[in-house]
């Protein structure tokens, strides 16, 4: 990876990579701390005046989530749109408002002190806790708490909508009551302190395509409204005081990576083909239904990857199965006569979930996750899988279950997938009697048996982020750890190497579907190992396309063994580079992923 010092005077912070792309312009720091609330009491006269400044404050913060939710519906969709429930929510908790008027009325507060008392109690008990569902209410209910306090006092919030010039949003967090307004013109980019590649802000920006990056750590503070930053999205850098040289590599940067872009952009309509002829499926991972667009913009052969996840966050009931099977149904009817492949529920680690899911564990990604959590809870796995079957009426689709350990794991899904069926059948509902099940490859132990997996499913699918964080025991979210996080370590290529065996001689399908997919010095290695197909973010896939067709199937199987013979992951790294310096200019100029 490049170093920013070596190329002139500089400051900047590393966060994780977001959303790709490079951005230069104006921070626009978000001010998310409340107004000063003062503690006097007041006069009898005046408590119904501030009772009345309440509610009405109730009824304008309420329209403006109402009208906000709607135009997020309209050009995002429901599911981006169902986030302001929680808000809308809080407004309606009779706690919450009939616990401020009381207040206001028995302690001569002013309604703003009355708010912040109630809403305090509430919150402190909620920020004391490890439960992340939890927190991320909290977070909720202090933006609700900010947008009435400005009401009742009379600052102005800080909107997003009166930007008068192209800005780079640096927030510690951003609400969904936030990024709704980012899809104007005028947001370019984004920075937060806080979250991950799979946070509210995150999954937003990759669908609104601009660069991201999030989980700073620090930012908010270091910036000067106004001042001049840059969005390093594929790095996942925060570039700020930086010196005309490190301008001059970024202008530079940003140039050939939109060149680049655009040439790769003229490849859509090309096969995925190797220089000799082997051919892979190219497919996306989406999050949300609506980035199926995105993925059919930059080419997908198919959905790899449908993480249902998000269909079940910020809500305190599980979708229905109407609810899912239009969700699903979208994505196959757009993508058809194409593939897409669903992951069944994966919550637990580091991904939100239903609220039972959220208990404090010591160890969530070893504790109750993907087909752990579904195995216990039939209803709603059966919900699931129903709304899946019945979308495989409308196109081609399969089946796929997250974080397999065992074959009990692989038989006891199987059977609800059947009991699913026959439910189906007797409501003489239709559904794909052939559609495949198959299990993603990404616990140390089911590569292990992946020879005997293969013999009960119909396909496989490798997902490295959690093979690799398994594999080598680090957290794949801790950036103390980080740096012992590697997909290029040799456990990890021979667990790949022997899974793809395994499949191979049970002449399964293989993908693999993990972020590895998307890094261009991986993509060498994945060739070599002959998966059928890689699916990553939909932003990637012209670049993997790329490689792939000025790629010899048979010069990536040596360049995968002459990889395996070397006994560490920055020698396999040093390898990889070198060889896209001499056989990749143009890609290797756009920047390498370390
Ligand atoms: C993976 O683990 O590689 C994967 C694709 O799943 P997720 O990132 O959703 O855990
Ligand atoms: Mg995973």
């Amino acid at each position: 990876m490049i170093d920013l010092a070596e190329i002139g005077k500089t400051e900047y912070i590393k966060g994780i990579p977001a959303s790709p792309g490079v951005v230069i312009g104006r921070a626009f720091v978000l001010d998310t701390d409340r107004p000063h609330v003062s503690a006097e009491t007041i006069e009898p006269g005046q408590i119904e005046g501030e009772v009345a400044a309440f509610t009405a404050a109730i009824e304008d913060v309420r329209s403006e989530l109402a009208k906000l939710r709607s135009s997020l519906e309209e050009e995002l969709g429901e599911e981006h749109a169902r986030i302001f429930d929680a808000h809308l929510m809080i407004l309606e908790d009779s706690m919450v408002v009939e616990g401020t008027i009381k207040r206001v009325r028995y302690q001569r507060v002013s309604a703003a002190l009355a708010l912040t008392e109630t809403l305090g109690k509430v919150t402190s008990a909620m920020e004391r806790t490890d439960d992340e569902y939890l927190r991320d209410r909290v977070f909720d209910i202090k933006d609700i708490e900010r947008r009435l306090l400005v009401r009742l006092l009379g600052r102005k919030a800080d909107s997003m909508s009166r930007l008068e010039d192209d800005v780079i949003v640096v927030a510690r967090q951003l609400a969904p009551t936030h990024t709704a307004s980012m899809h104007q013109e005028r947001v370019k980019g984004f920075a937060t302190e806080a979250g991950g590649r799979t946070s509210h802000a995150a999954i937003m920006a990759r669908s609104l395509e601009i660069p991201a990056v999030v989980g700073l750590g620090r930012a908010t503070d270091l910036m000067d409204q106004g001042e001049s930053i840059i969005v390093d999205g594929t790095l996942g850098l925060l570039v700020y005081r930086y010196d005309q040289a490190v301008l001059d590599y970024y202008l530079e940067r940003q140039r050939r990576y939109e060149e680049f872009e655009r040439s790769l952009l003229t490849l859509k309509d090309y096969p995925a083909v190797t220089r000799d002829g082997r051919k892979f499926e190219l497919a996306a991972n989406i999050e949300i239904p609506d980035e199926v667009d995105s993925a059919i913009a930059h080419g997908a052969e198919g959905i790899g990857l449908f993480r249902t996840e998000y269909l079940f966050i910020a809500r305190d009931a599980p979708p229905s199965e109407e609810e899912q099977y239009e969700a699903y149904r979208h994505v196959v009817e757009a993508m058809s006569p194409s593939t897409v492949v669903i992951r069944t529920l994966d919550v637990g680690g580091d991904k939100f979930g239903p609220r039972e899911n959220r208990r404090r564990e010591e160890n969530p990604f070893l504790g109750w996750r993907g087909i752990r959590y579904s195995l216990a809870k039939p209803d709603l796995f059966m919900r699931q899988l129903r709304a899946i079957l019945r979308a495989s009426a409308h196109g081609s689709v399969r089946v796929m279950f997250p974080m397999i350990s065992s074959l009990h794991e692989v038989r006891d899904s199987k059977q609800v997938v059947e009991a699913a069926r026959q439910e189906l059948r007797t409501r003489g509902q239709e559904f794909d009697e052939k559609m495949e099940v198959g299990v993603m490859i990404e616990t140390p132990a089911a590569a292990v048996i992946a020879d005997m997996i293969a013999r009960e499913v119909d396909f496989m699918s490798i997902g490295s982020n959690d093979l690799v964080q398994y594999a080598l025991a680090v957290d794949r979210g801790n950036d103390r750890v980080a740096y012992l996080y590697d997909e290029h370590h040799p456990a990890v290529l021979r667990l790949l190497e022997q899974t793809v065996r395994a499949a191979k001689r049970r002449r399964r399908w293989i993908g693999l579907c993990g972020e590895m997919a998307g890094n261009p010095l991986s993509v060498l290695l994945l060739i070599g190992l002959g998966l059928n197909e890689l699916s990553t973010s939909p932003l990637m896939l012209p670049e993997v396309k790329s490689i792939v067709r000025a790629t010899s199937y048979n010069s990536a199987r040596k360049t995968l063994l002459k990889a395996m013979s070397m006994k560490t992951g920055s020698e396999v790294r040093r390898y990889l580079e070198g060889i896209f310096r001499k056989k990749y200019p143009e890609i290797s100029a756009t920047e390498l992923i370390s």
